[in-house]
């Protein structure tokens, strides 16, 4: 269970085998901001390839089509989508150590404790019967609203256009493009639109590595569908989801969960939400939701711009506004969630369980000896002109030394030239998790290596 593993120790141990690196480091750091270094870029690249396929893959009678939209719009669709109005944390500061108390993380901690999350919170907090989730102290400020979203200093030469934020998610672009998708590519419902680019929140608690950040990835999909036909796909994308982190991400399924949201804990442009939960070593968390929007964008943005974005329906020859289904993933929390997942700890190693297909090199090729570096190299190029696998080679430390640093990055095979493959032309496989080791022969290498995958 990953509530036993020690949160702060797999933190370093990424920064340390190159995943990520604190923004703006030698400044003194940006809280809350993280640079991804080589390992988390490649690794983040595989991960939103696979989850985009997935996606696309999903049904036959279900088309999509992607968009890569501007992470800055004007007032006017903020305005729309309500964020102006609804986007908002509402937190309690606390006066002694100056901790943001956010409401929702009050909640959290009543529910989780049996209190009464019904009581109104600012009668409480007077009766100073809420305490700081960090010092326990009851000194704690009046409840304050703070808007989440980034306002930008940006020059404009249209008089007219009033503010421009960043996005805090990315599916606005698509309500905004919704003509020109049904103009140029009509579309015949039911369809999807997918998009993954950066969104933005100024979280008043960002905390927990990628967990809670204020730039961030999302991969969100707007389904749009007849209204009659809303349950069964908001039931088939939570199911289908929960078996893709299961079956191919490979997370273990005592980590994973399903909660629905009451009608209170809906966010303003929701009718019903389900998110998947994990078991990170900090609690059970949102890893990513799955949200029935109704028609409450599409109507909003025809309200403020008066554009039709209705679509035509053949069969009763009316025009209608379709209902949305969302599936929204935060691209980093999945990464978190997976390597923390993936984190082994043997006597002697610390390792990363990462699948074939998403490991950053599947495998790394080394000498056993200085002398037979030539040899050794000769294999990886011939693995590498395949082009079939993320490949490495080094040489530069004894045997044992590099099989601990590739497996601490989850390289899943380890291939030696040893001085027997000098005679007998063959290599020693050595798998990652168990540690065992098989020959195979160098003539065939790849043929032989997609064999012991297929019967994995
Ligand atoms: P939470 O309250 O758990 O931070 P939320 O309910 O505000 O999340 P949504 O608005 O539903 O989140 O966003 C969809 C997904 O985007 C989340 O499930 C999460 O994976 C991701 N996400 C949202 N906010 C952040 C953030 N600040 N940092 C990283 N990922 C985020």
């Amino acid at each position: 269970m990953n509530n036993k593993k020690d949160f702060n120790k797999i933190v370093t141990f990424l920064k340390n085998n190159g995943f990520f690196f604190p923004t703006d480091e030698i400044y003194g750091g940006t809280q809350s901001l993280y640079d991804l270094a080589d390992r988390g870029v490649i690794f983040k690249n595989l991960l939103i390839k696979k989850t985009t396929d997935f996606f696309l893959d999903l049904s036959d009678d279900l088309k999509f089509y992607q968009l890569d939209s501007s992470i800055i719009h004007k007032e006017d669709v903020f305005l729309a989508s309500g964020h102006l109005k609804n986007f908002f944390d509402v937190y309690s500061e606390c006066k002694d150590c100056n901790f943001r108390n956010r409401i929702d993380d009050l909640k959290d901690y009543f529910l989780q404790n049996n209190l009464d999350n019904e009581t109104v919170f600012d009668t409480l907090l007077k009766q100073k019967k809420i305490h700081c989730l960090n010092c326990n102290s009851t000194n704690l400020s009046k409840f304050k609203k703070f808007n989440l979203m980034f306002e930008l200093n940006y020059s404009l030469t249209d008089e007219k256009t009033k503010k421009v934020f960043l996005r805090p998610e990315t599916c606005q672009g698509i309500f905004i493009n919704f003509q020109n998708i049904l103009k140029i590519f009509r579309p015949k419902i039911p369809f999807a639109i997918l998009q993954t680019g950066k969104a933005f929140r100024n979280e008043v608690t960002a905390k927990n590595l990628f967990f809670k950040t204020k730039e961030f990835t999302q991969l969100e999909v707007e389904l749009f569908c007849k209204k009659e036909d809303e349950e069964n796909w908001f039931n088939f994308f939570t199911e289908k989801i929960f078996l893709y982190l299961i079956n191919d991400l490979k997370i273990s399924q005592e980590n994973l969960k399903k909660y629905q949201y009451n009608q209170k804990e809906l966010a303003h442009y929701s009718k019903k939400t389900t998110d998947i939960m994990f078991n990170f070593p900090f609690g059970w968390k949102e890893l990513l939701g799955i949200c029935n929007r109704g028609t409450f964008d599409l109507e909003n943005h025809i309200r403020n711009s008066n554009s039709n974005l209705k679509i035509f329906d053949e069969e009763t020859k009316h025009s209608f506004i379709p209902s949305v289904i969302e599936p929204s993933i935060g691209i980093e929390r999945l990464m978190l969630a997976l390597l923390i997942d993936y984190y082994e700890e043997d006597e002697k190693r610390v390792f990363l369980k990462i699948p074939f297909d998403l490991s950053i090199y599947q495998i790394a090729v080394f000498p056993l000896a200085k002398k037979l570096k030539d040899d050794a190299k000769k294999v990886y190029l011939s693995l590498k002109k395949i082009k079939k696998y993320r490949v490495i080679f080094q040489d530069n430390a004894s045997i044992g030394k590099l099989y601990h640093k590739y497996d601490a990055i989850g390289t899943f095979f380890a291939i030696t030239f040893d001085f027997d493959s000098l005679n007998d032309n063959c290599v020693s496989l050595r798998f990652r998790d168990s540690k065992e080791q098989k020959r195979i022969s160098i003539q065939n290498i790849d043929l032989e290596i997609d064999k012991i995958i297929n019967e994995m």
